[in-house]
């Protein structure tokens, strides 16, 4: 009896190389036309956007093809004075993930005294609870992504020690399934978004000798499909962005070699857009900027030679952590 196996056929599928010129202008060019369909349909999540840009650019060593002082005005205007988050857009409500967004560009830029920091950690510190879990925002709802984000924020301006991270700690290792892998919440089913999440939580906390790394590492493998292409579920469809998630977690545990690299970056070649330049979740789609960065951060962990070094835990180029002295954990085997 045979499976049938959800997956794509790229064997027809151009390019084997990386388009490098399209996509930096494909990046640079995004959102700059603001009457553009997708520049107001994505409005809920403009500073993320911009996040995915910068990343991906300065991966490239493209960064000045941003304008810089007009991406840093934006945030400090996003930052909510009362409570110290970062909004999507002006006028919007602070979120613990645009503001981890916010203070990734502005460590890529090396300007984080441009706006509130202690805000920031206030902000950060308001949203844990009692169980040691962390809120999104105001609204309460509570998920292993704002753990992540919680201890991302205050490791990179340096302060940490607002949070209780032993509770913290305690949290994210109750939502670690019989799989070896993590949901969002306590019995929530494994996901390799989340599992990246927990993972990345871990080694920034220092804490990944409480992983079960054998089984993790095991059910994060069976995500490459026979086009090489990782999916983030079983029997779902390959995608790009699960590339970075899959990959990235399994660099932190020092298993990256434990699936087909070469087969991988195929499948990732395969979803660039030959005409606009950019990624696409999977061969033949239409691209876009999130699945532009975590499709060039995986071939960045493969050791694309175009690009330079990205961080797993952070998805930030490796000399910005560096220049932070913000050393993560890494197992190696
Ligand atoms: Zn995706």
């Amino acid at each position: 009896m045979a499976f049938i196996v959800n997956d794509v056929d790229i064997s027809a599928a151009e390019p084997k190389e990386l388009l490098f010129d399209k996509h930096v202008e494909y990046i640079a060019n995004h959102g700059n036309d603001q009457n553009d369909f997708e520049y107001c349909m994505t409005e809920f999540l403009r500073m993320s956007g911009i996040y995915w840009g910068v990343t991906a650019l300065d991966l490239m060593q493209q960064l000045e093809k941003l304008d810089r002082k007009s991406i840093v005005e934006f945030i400090k205007k996003c930052q909510c004075p009362t409570s110290g988050g970062v909004a999507a857009c002006e006028g919007h409500d602070p979120h613990m993930l645009y503001t981890l967004s916010a203070v990734q560009i502005l460590c890529i830029y090396d300007c984080l005294d441009q706006i509130d920091v202690a805000g920031v950690a206030r902000y950060v510190a308001s949203l844990q609870q009692p169980d040691g879990s962390f809120f999104g925002d105001k609204w309460g709802e509570v998920d292993t992504r704002f753990s992540f984000c919680a201890v991302a924020i205050l490791t990179l301006i340096n302060k940490l020690d607002v949070i209780n991270v032993p509770k913290a700690v305690e949290f994210v290792m109750s939502c670690c399934n019989a799989d070896g892998g993590f949901g969002s919440k306590p019995n929530a089913e494994s996901h390799a978004g989340l599992i990246y999440c927990c993972v990345g939580f871990l080694s920034i906390t220092n804490q990944l000798h409480r992983l079960d790394c054998e089984k993790l590492a095991w059910w994060l493998c069976e995500r490459q499909l026979p086009s090489g292409g990782l999916n983030g579920r079983p029997e779902k469809l390959p995608d790009v962005c699960y590339s970075w998630w899959v990959l990235a977690s399994l660099t932190i545990m020092g298993r990256l070699h434990w699936i087909s690299s070469d087969k991988l970056k195929v499948f990732i070649l395969s979803c660039q857009d030959t005409d606009t330049g950019g990624f696409s979740d999977r061969t033949g789609n239409l691209p876009d900027i999130f699945h532009t960065l975590f499709g060039l951060g995986a071939l960045s962990l493969l050791g694309h030679d175009k690009l330079l070094k990205v961080n797993p835990t952070f998805c930030m180029p490796q000399y910005v952590l560096d220049k932070l002295k913000i050393n993560t954990q890494i197992i190696s085997v």
